[in-house]
């Protein structure tokens, strides 16, 4: 199964990503947390992007297309894989199709910007581990520490207010016409397209995408 998962940034594609691959066993590939990956290594992909990153603003399409055909051609992927963030823009995902790579589902969750500003802007990660907390939703048992290591939480500086704001503008722009590009692709019975809303239980939205998945919905 190749699958996209469409949606403003805090809209929850991560934590969905996370679990359909586990339950699929297919791929989870996230080019945020690539090119996160690249900025705590201090490669030069890193040193090239992080400044675009913190500004929320979008990395170029050709970084971001070279870095999925390399990880796509990996054997893992062979199963099927779930993108996650990408594609960002029609360039990216004409570019995503000169590559010759057909999707089974493009899956959008949508939720109201303010509940994403409200997301974002409250939620803290533990950088060794990756864990994330939510000061209002999930929040640490011992004030900004992680539970395991009690070592401090940072706000990533995409998620400040003012640069939240931002994705979202630029989600708008670039990104939401890829809702359109695919629905068209869908017309064409090249994909199969569905919209969902992320406003709910983490669970209750994954119930949703597996009734999608399974062709029920
Ligand atoms: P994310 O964690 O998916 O919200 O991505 C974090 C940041 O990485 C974005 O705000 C962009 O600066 C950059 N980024 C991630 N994926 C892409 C992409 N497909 N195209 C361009 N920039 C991207």
């Amino acid at each position: 199964m190749r699958m996209v998962l469409l949606g403003a940034p805090g809209s929850g594609k991560g934590t969905q990503a996370k679990l359909i691959c586990e339950r699929y066993g297919i791929a989870h590939i996230s080019t945020g947390d690539m090119l996160r990956a690249a900025v705590q290594a201090g490669t030069e992909l890193g040193r090239r992007v992080k400044a675009i990153m913190d500004a929320g603003e979008l990395v170029p399409d050709a970084v971001v297309l070279a870095l999925i055909e390399e990880r796509i051609a990996q054997p893992d992927c062979a199963k099927g894989f779930l993108l996650d963030g990408f594609p960002r823009t029609l360039a990216q995902a004409e570019g995503l199709e000169a590559l010759g790579i057909d999707l089974d589902y493009v899956i959008e969750i949508d939720v109201p910007d303010e509940e994403v500003v409200k997301r974002l802007s409250g939620r803290r990660v533990h950088p060794g581990s990756g864990r994330v907390y939510h000061l209002l939703y999930h929040p640490p048992k011992e004030d900004c520490k992680d539970d395991i290591t009690g070592e401090p939480l940072i706000q990533r500086d995409d998620d400040r207010e003012e640069t939240v704001r931002k994705r979202l503008e630029v989600y708008r722009q670039q990104t939401a016409p890829l809702i359109d590009f695919y629905r068209r692709r869908a017309q064409q019975g090249k994909v199969r397209f569905a919209t969902l809303s992320g406003v709910g239980r983490v669970e209750a939205v994954q119930a949703e995408i597996r009734q999608i998945l399974a062709g029920k919905a």
